[in-house]
């Protein structure tokens, strides 16, 4: 068990001030949230080139850079791996992040979404290589990379370019962790072999663990755990975890996602069987596995809100109510039906779950058109 396991805040799903525009962050909220964070003893800071269309960067910079001094937080951000043509956009996406942050360095550097596709990215770019040299220039004081793919491949890159790489951002989640597909518990074992720190993303899987039916709410609360205490308790009961990054969009959830850490009390063993034995019943309820990243929005030519269209598809599966069929209109009518999808395929590559997104989509038209 981690006895040194930090609650990091994941500024990926920032409160806005209009929800069809990703970059309206609102700021005011997000400089409070932060206030209520570093208040509370932590100062782990996570975010990306991609995440907000780059207004995270912006609001981290105006509520926590210019207003804290630089060696009480940690920075933790991320390479675009998909917009890199050649090894001289390396520097300039590196310099143009610093940049936005108004910082001159990342504590942590991670290059972003490593599946096999992007792999091959980062490989003629020379991105591997690129941020060894960040770090021994003291542009990054630690590297590494977010990862999204089979463990085998996992322990490929290790083998590869581990040399000198810290950390490993993982999607950690009670639900995952025996999947076939993400292969939560694979890729963790891996990290542990090649004695790399761990990060953890998406431990409440976008939401998924929190928004659960009554009955499976009730079955938890008997074992004295809230569904988001579960999860959180759950991903930093492991040993090289050092890290629980969880995507807080307003000060409540922030406070409640911070009671977990003051202090962190790991899981027992018993605990531990009885969140992984619940996985299994709440599988049967999941009828898209989609975290809820937002990744593939901007590759769709056609402007589909994918993700938007697969809540409402999963929650329509779990409660069946009529509400969502009037959220779908207005959805669709505000940027564009499921039925528009034109199976391009363009979106299937970044997608972090390897969905089969123009299928599902037909799921999606099925039910609410
Ligand atoms: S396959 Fe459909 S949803 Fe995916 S990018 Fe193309 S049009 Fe958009
Ligand atoms: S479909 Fe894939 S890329 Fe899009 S939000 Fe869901 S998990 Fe993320």
């Amino acid at each position: 068990m981690s006895d040194d396991v930090m609650f990091g805040f994941g500024a990926m799903r920032l409160d806005l001030e209009n929800e069809n525009d990703p970059s309206s962050i609102n700021f005011d909220d997000v400089t409070g949230m932060i206030d209520y964070y570093m208040d509370q003893g932590f100062n782990y800071f996570d975010t990306s080139y991609a995440y907000h269309n780059g207004a995270s960067e912006a609001a981290l910079k105006v509520g926590l850079v210019e207003r804290y001094p630089r060696e009480s937080f940690k920075i933790a951000d991320k390479m675009p791996t998909w917009l890199l043509k050649n090894e001289a956009d390396n520097e300039k996406y590196a310099n143009e992040m610093l940049e936005r942050l108004g910082t001159d360095y990342f504590d942590v550097f991670l290059i972003h979404n490593i599946n096999e596709a992007f792999l091959t990215v980062a490989e003629n770019c020379k991105t591997f290589d690129y941020i060894k040299k960040m770090k021994e220039e003291g542009k990054a004081r630690k590297i590494g990379f977010s990862y999204h793919d089979r463990a085998d491949l996992l322990e490929e890159i290790l083998e590869k370019y581990g040399d000198g790489i810290d950390v490993v951002q993982l999607q950690l989640n009670y639900l995952d962790w025996e999947s076939k597909l993400t292969e939560s518990r694979k890729n963790y074992e891996i990290c542990e072999k090649y004695g790399k720190e761990v990060i953890v993303m998406e431990p409440i899987k976008g939401g998924t663990l929190f928004n659960l039916p009554d009955d499976i709410k009730e079955k938890f609360e008997k074992e004295g755990m809230t569904l988001v205490e579960a999860a959180l308790r759950f991903a930093a009961s492991h040993k090289n975890v050092k890290v629980v990054l969880s995507g807080v969009g307003n000060i409540d959830q922030m406070k409640e996602n911070c009671e977990v850490f003051k202090p962190f009390e790991p899981m027992s063993e018993e605990e531990n069987d009885f969140v992984l034995s619940m996985a299994n019943e709440i599988k049967e309820l999941i009828a898209i596995d989609c975290s809820y990243c937002g990744y593939c929005l901007k590759e769709c030519p056609v402007g589909i809100p994918i993700p938007d269209f697969f809540e409402l598809y999963n929650s329509e599966k779990m409660y069946s109510l009529p509400s969502l069929h009037s959220i779908y209109g207005t959805t669709a009518a505000a940027n564009a039906p499921a039925s528009d999808c034109t199976e391009c395929e363009s979106c299937m590559a970044i997608c972090t779950q390897k969905l089969n997104i123009p299928d599902l989509l037909k799921d999606v038209v099925d039910c609410f058109e």
